[in-house]
């Protein structure tokens, strides 16, 4: 890895996006935006143009590229707009660029991040989406093209840092050796305690409420319904090589011990922190170096204790039928995705009442299944088995 790197960020605008502007900001010796992109809010992203001084700006459609003229003060010159989704994979493939931070929302994320891995890039993975659509095509981009793959999703993160280390593989294919099983934490979410029955009429605002992290909506809405832990095991499976049977959900409802590793000796190494994504995001910048993120201590007697339980698979049907489409394979994997962005999508404009999420998958997950078996050798066969499950979801008369 060269020592000054020249970062583009998919997404910036969004939660990981923010959090990443200000990790890079504190490092101006050796970090630098070179490009920057949003789907919506463009005064946000010409402030973050303006303050980062990036190069170019990826935007969706030309009245955005309006819109973010408009907003442009004039203080420095005007980045280069670029426009479209083609615009944005090729930005992520730009040979101006050196690490890509993939923090768009949802597989829409999928082809830029996948164009990252492609042209050898560190690819700095936020996107989970992207991995459980398609997590074989995009693991083997990364190793046919001798990319990097730094997980940010905080618990891959941790399992990452607990990996032996030279079995710290960027994108192994098989199981680090030694390893026995990963443990992966999950804080149960603003609804941990309460009954399925009780939770119909809550609100969008309710379910993003989280006790721990401030996040985007649509994770927020999926750490709710514990389908977030199910994209984390799927995630965990293709990251690590590790099959389903091998990895375990464990319910930690203060969010500080962000993963574990269990070794066949009966070690059981953890990493720790604050909940706060600046720290994985520091060590995806700086690897194998450690950077300041702006984190301060964890204070574990302040804390003083931590809790563990299990999941209740009753009460979060929707962990249990992600459990259920890794086992069934990758094109279930994809029906349980964009089925799933779909029934958020209906809850948060108040169209499907929350305990429906789950039902829509279901469905979608039992259609996908009468279809056969699919071939997803390509990003188009992934795209296409995407976007028929989006019109089944679409159209069930629930969402
Ligand atoms: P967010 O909603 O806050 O931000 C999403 C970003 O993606 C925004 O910049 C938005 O403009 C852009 N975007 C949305 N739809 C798009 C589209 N169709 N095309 C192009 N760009 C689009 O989301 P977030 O919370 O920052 O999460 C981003 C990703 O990181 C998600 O995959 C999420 O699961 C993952 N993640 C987030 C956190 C967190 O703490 N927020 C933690 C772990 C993983
Ligand atoms: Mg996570």
């Amino acid at each position: 890895m060269t020592a000054f790197q020249r970062v583009v960020v998919l997404g910036s605008t969004g939660s990981i996006g923010e959090s990443t502007l200000d990790v890079i900001a504190r490092h101006p010796e050796r970090l630098a935006v070179y490009a920057l992109s949003a789907y919506s809010r463009m005064q946000r992203l010409a402030e973050q143009a303006e303050a980062s001084g990036a190069a170019v700006v990826v935007v969706p459609d030309e009245a955005a590229r309006r819109q973010f003229a408009a907003a442009w003060s004039g203080a420095r010159p005007m980045p280069e707009i670029r426009v479209g989704a083609q615009a944005l994979a090729d930005t992520a493939a730009d040979p101006q660029c050196d690490s890509v931070m993939a923090a768009i929302v949802g597989a829409a994320g999928l082809p830029a991040a996948l164009a990252a891995a492609r042209s050898g890039k560190r690819v700095l993975l936020a996107n989970k989406e992207a991995l459980v659509a398609a997590g074989s095509l995009f693991m083997q981009a990364i190793r046919d093209n001798g990319a990097e793959l730094l997980p940010i999703d905080s618990e891959h993160n941790a399992i990452f840092q607990c990996m032996p280390t030279g079995g710290r593989a960027l994108a192994p294919d098989a199981p680090a050796p030694g390893v026995r099983r990963l443990l992966l934490t999950a804080s149960g979410g603003p609804f941990r305690g309460r009954d399925l029955e009780d939770l119909h009429d809550v609100t969008p605002a309710q379910a993003c409420a989280h006790p721990n992290w401030s996040m985007g909506r649509k994770i927020s809405v999926d750490s709710a319904t514990m389908l977030n832990k199910g994209l984390e095991v799927i995630e965990a499976h293709w990251l690590f090589a590790m099959p389903a049977e091998r990895i375990e959900v464990v319910v930690h409802p203060q969010s500080v011990v962000h993963s574990m590793v269990e070794y066949n000796d009966g070690s059981v190494l953890a990493q720790l922190g604050q909940p706060d994504m600046r720290t994985p995001i520091a060590y995806g910048l700086g690897f194998p170096e450690r950077l300041e993120s702006g984190v301060g201590p964890l204070d574990l007697t302040r804390l003083g204790r931590l809790d563990f339980e299990k999941p209740d698979l009753a009460r979060f049907p929707c962990l249990a039928l992600s459990f259920a489409a890794l086992r069934a394979g990758q094109g279930a994997c994809v029906a349980l995705n964009a089925a799933n962005e779909v029934a958020v999508e209906a809850f948060l404009a108040g169209r499907l009442p929350y305990t429906w999420i789950a039902r829509v998958i279901e469905a979608s997950l039992e259609w996908q299944a009468r279809q056969g078996s699919v071939t997803l050798g390509s990003l188009d066969d992934v795209l296409a088995l995407d976007a028929a499950t989006r019109a089944y979801a679409g159209n069930l008369g629930l969402a």
